[in-house]
Parts: C-alpha cells; structure tokens; sequence
C-alpha cells in the first residue's frame, strides 16, 4: 500500500491501518514505490529524500499499535533494465520486511499510465505482452524481490493479445518457470478490480499454473488511499482456493510464512 510520498496516494499510514483495524485484520503491510537510481527519476515515486520520512511515520504507526495490527514495512521497486545495482543499493539501505519488484515500463514507454495510452496504437499487443513478460521473468531471475507485483499489469488498460497466442502463452509459462526458479511469491492483486480491464491480476489461468508450480502467493490490495484497504481480498482469496491453493504469504525481514486462508479470513470475524 502506498503513501503521498509516490505523488499518486493520499491518507496517512495511521489512516489506512485504522481502516485495516475495522476490518478486523490483524497484519497489514505498507509498500511505498522506492525512490529509484539516477536516470531513473520521475513522477511516480518517492525521493531518496523521503525515504526517511517514509520510514519514520510507517515505524511509528507500527510501534503505536503493536499490541493490535502488526504493520510490516516494504516497498515496491521499478524492474527497469540498468537499474539493478542502484535498485539493489537500495534495497540495502533498511532492514525491510519485504521487497515488490514491478514492472511498470517496457523499455521508456510507462504503459500502465493512462497518459501514454496512445502509444498501444503504434505496437502489437502481442509483442508488448511478450516484451511485457519477459521483463517480469528478468526481474525474478536478479533475485532482489520477495514478491512480483501485479503479475499481468499489461492488461490494465483491456489490451488483448490474440486469443490463445502460442506465443503469449509461453512467455506466460516462461515468467512462471523464472518465478519458481527464483523462489519468489507472486502477487494476487485486487487493483485490476478497479482499473478499466476489471480484473484480478493475475488472469485466473496464471493462478492455476502457478499453483501447480507451487508457487506461493501474497494478496494485495495495492491500495492508494484508505479507502481501498482489504478492497476485494474475498474475490482474490476466493479464486486462490478455486485454483487449490489454500496458503498466503506473510513477510518479516524477508523471511516468508505461510498462513491458512481459512486462518485469514477468519482473523477478520
Ligand atoms: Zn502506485
Ligand atoms: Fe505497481
């Protein structure tokens, strides 16, 4: 979950933990968008200036409420090609409970912002889904991220490959095959819910086959102000145990847990 620092949230952590309280959980955790290497700066995220005050309203929130809400501290860091090592240097700066690596560009074009939409007319849906997956593969594969977020965010937008695209469907299985190797859980979002495509990221068939992969999963709602906080975490629970799994991921200092669905929804009441 995000903060005013990324330019695109509002409400303060003690708000959206506040929300969280009411909804009867009992572990929430924030995920600013990081502040990113030289070259890579711009409107969407954090400056390195801010981290500092990212990390002291989020500690102090968690240190007031400890005895109720466990709040665990993290971020999501942009996968862009070049990046790594400032991204990495990062990372090493705090003690984190956990990392989201996303991608959120495909090569300059940010795709996911609705200003740039009109560059989907001058390429192929299924070049850029492949393009698309295959930077999420990469960003498995350098190891730095617990969790990949929003697995099939090209769909934002509705953008449809070519139904049963052969070569979509492997770069899917590829992305899969990267994010086992590397160990790392995936993200079940409920943002799509809320975005033009009107879906759960990822696409229920990734659920499956990441499932079979034993892939484990983190639910997320990425949300951008308290008012989103837990949005639609039946219907990403829901399909998780439609597709046999029955586990989600918890996160502390980058050691994963395993907590029972049943055990989660039931922590709400
Ligand atoms: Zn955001
Ligand atoms: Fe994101």
């Amino acid at each position: 979950m995000h903060t005013p620092r990324c330019h695109h949230a509002s409400g303060t952590v003690r708000e959206f933990a506040e929300v969280a309280l009411a909804m009867g959980m009992v572990e929430i955790g924030m995920s600013d968008h990081s502040p990113m290497p030289k070259g890579f700066m711009d409107d969407w995220r954090m400056s390195p200036a801010e981290l500092h005050g990212y990390l002291t309203e989020v500690e102090q929130v968690r240190d007031v409420l400890a005895d109720d809400l466990t709040v665990r501290i993290g971020l999501e860091a942009d996968f862009r090609l070049g990046s790594e090592e400032g991204v990495a240097r990062m990372i090493g700066l705090y003690d984190w409970d956990y990392i989201i690596g996303s991608v959120h560009y495909i090569e300059d074009w940010d795709f996911d912002n609705p200003a740039r939409l009109a560059h989907w007319d001058v390429v192929g849906v299924e070049e850029v889904y492949c393009a698309y997956f295959d930077l999420v593969a990469q960003s498995a594969a350098t190891g730095m991220f617990d969790i990949i977020g929003h697995p099939d965010l090209i769909k934002k937008f509705g953008h449809r490959p070519p139904e049963g695209s052969v070569r979509v469907l492997a770069a899917e299985e590829a992305m899969l095959q990267a994010v086992q190797k590397a160990d790392c859980a995936l993200e079940i979002s409920s943002a799509g819910l809320r975005k033009p495509v009107g879906e759960i990221y990822p696409h229920p068939r990734i659920v499956k086959r990441a499932a079979e992969l034993k892939i484990p999963f983190a639910y997320g709602s990425d949300a951008h102000g308290p008012d989103a906080v837990g949005h639609g975490m039946d219907a990403c629970l829901e399909l998780l145990e439609a597709s046999g799994v029955h586990e989600v991921c918890a996160f502390a200092k980058r050691k994963r847990s395993m907590q029972s669905i049943e055990r989660a929804q039931g922590h709400r009441g």
